[in-house]
């Protein structure tokens, strides 16, 4: 029978974080990080970049060889959890092999949903979240001519901006009417949207795909379920991500959109956490619990997870997730941090030179921040939400130069 104290599903940020944290507690427990990856831990955030060209996979890892061996962890490539037994506290493998454990994390994050659209499983097609992925969509937009994107959030953007540098017809469908919706307001996302229709990718919005089927050699006729069609010879499927949940069919773990997480990433059975992409925490701003999907929650959450594993009565519990994405365009560089709603006074400025900034605050604090162009720590103005900063002495001049004003007010509180 294999067995550990520590078994980890998954080798992304919130895996290596929390066995990182794990190790400042507890030096000698035996840890075991079970993934379905192939490779030594990485980063999915590289993969626009190695799609590109920009940089290769190898930049991708988040930790080699060197530092799974001093953190003496059992490293199982290619061995994707299938089952997860509580009551036995055991995994079984998709190999069949049995591990039994004493604390387990779920850190399986998130992999790309397939919309609902006729005749695509039989049609090849590409997705981005494994370096394996990025590899497959680099070779073929080398061969490609005419690409077709279904959804305009980071993922789809990126690759559009590739495809078009690489000299490719680009068609960029999403079912929203504004790009990137969820991470930008209105106005940002129509100033992001006019950079790519300038540069020559067509930007169909408020439309979805409804069948596709093979024409020709390699290429595919795709029809809109408004009534047009576009053909292509590269589709890329970009429209979100799902948590990866399904190997917790029958386990009694409570599910929501995700695994449901108290503040300490506990799920609702007894010595199992999770973390990142596949967990469903509390919302910062209104406590609601909701999926987050960015890289800083899973490190935040990775790290308490892991704490909380290994008995660190000091961890201090998630406070909650706040949004925050930064995006480069074409030259161009935008960041969204927060809420970007109308629930507070929002100030908007154009400067000229494709330069904007939506500020929103409530009750003399930061709410939200969304800035195009303009020199803006989003680090720093998520600080500054998650902190609560009171703002209402220095209002005016932050509103006119929120970047020096946050450093100022940081700088106090750090010193
Ligand atoms: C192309 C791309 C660009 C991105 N850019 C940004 C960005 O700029 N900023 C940002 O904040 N976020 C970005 N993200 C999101 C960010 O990558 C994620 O929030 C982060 O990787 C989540 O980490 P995680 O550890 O929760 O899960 P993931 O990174 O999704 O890793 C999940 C791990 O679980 C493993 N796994 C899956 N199923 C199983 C199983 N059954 N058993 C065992 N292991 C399993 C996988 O192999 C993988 O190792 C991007 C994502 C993508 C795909």
């Amino acid at each position: 029978m294999n067995q550990t104290t520590y078994l980890i599903a998954g080798s992304s940020h919130a895996a290596i974080e929390a066995v990182a944290a794990i190790r400042m507690v507890d030096p000698e427990g035996e840890v075991v990080m079970a993934t379905a990856d192939q490779r030594l831990p990485y980063s999915p955030t590289i993969l626009p970049y190695v799609v590109s060209g920009r940089t290769s996979p190898e930049t991708a890892t988040l930790r080699g060889a060197a530092w799974l061996e001093a953190n003496r962890v059992r490293f199982l490539a290619a061995s994707p959890i299938a089952e997860v037994q509580p009551d036995q506290r055991q995994v079984r493998m998709a190999d069949g092999a049995v591990w039994r454990y004493e604390r387990l994390l779920l850190a399986t994050g998130a992999r790309p949903a397939l919309p609902p659209i006729a005749g695509l499983a039989a049609q090849p097609h590409h997705v981005l979240r494994t370096v394996e992925d990025a590899l497959a969509l680099q070779a073929a937009i080398a061969g490609a001519r005419q690409a077709v994107i279904l959804g305009a959030g980071l993922v789809g953007l990126h690759a559009a901006e590739t495809m078009r540098k690489a000299g490719l017809g680009v068609t960029v469908i999403e079912q929203k009417s504004q790009v990137l919706p969820g991470y930008f307001d209105g106005e940002a996302s129509r100033m992001i949207e006019k950079a790519f229709r300038d540069h020559g990718i067509e930007m169909v919005m408020g439309e979805t795909a409804a069948a596709v089927e093979a024409q020709d050699d390699k290429g595919f006729r795709l029809q809109l379920a408004g009534g047009g069609e576009r053909a292509g010879d590269l589709l890329l499927i970009a429209a979100g991500v799902r948590p990866v949940t399904d190997f917790l069919a029958g386990s009694g773990v409570d599910l929501g959109q995700g695994v449901l997480v108290d503040a300490r990433m506990r799920t609702s059975v007894p010595n199992v956490w999770a973390a990142g992409d596949v967990a469903q925490a509390d919302r910062f701003l209104d406590g609601v619990k909701a999926m987050a999907g960015i890289l800083p929650n899973a490190v935040e959450q990775g790290r308490i997870a892991g704490a909380d594993m290994a008995g660190d009565s000091a961890v201090k519990p998630f406070p909650g997730s706040v949004p925050l994405n930064t995006f480069a365009y074409f030259g161009n560089h935008a960041i969204s941090v927060g809420a970007l709603d109308e629930a507070g006074a929002v100030i908007e400025t154009h400067a000229g030179d494709g330069c904007y900034i939506r500020l929103v605050i409530a009750e003399g604090r930061l709410r939200g921040i969304s800035a195009i162009n303009h020199v803006v720590d989003a680090g720093l103005m998520w600080q500054l939400i998650l902190r609560r900063i009171d703002l209402a002495p220095v209002l005016q001049d932050f509103l006119a130069r929120p970047h020096e004003i946050g450093r100022v007010l940081m700088s106090r509180l750090w010193r």
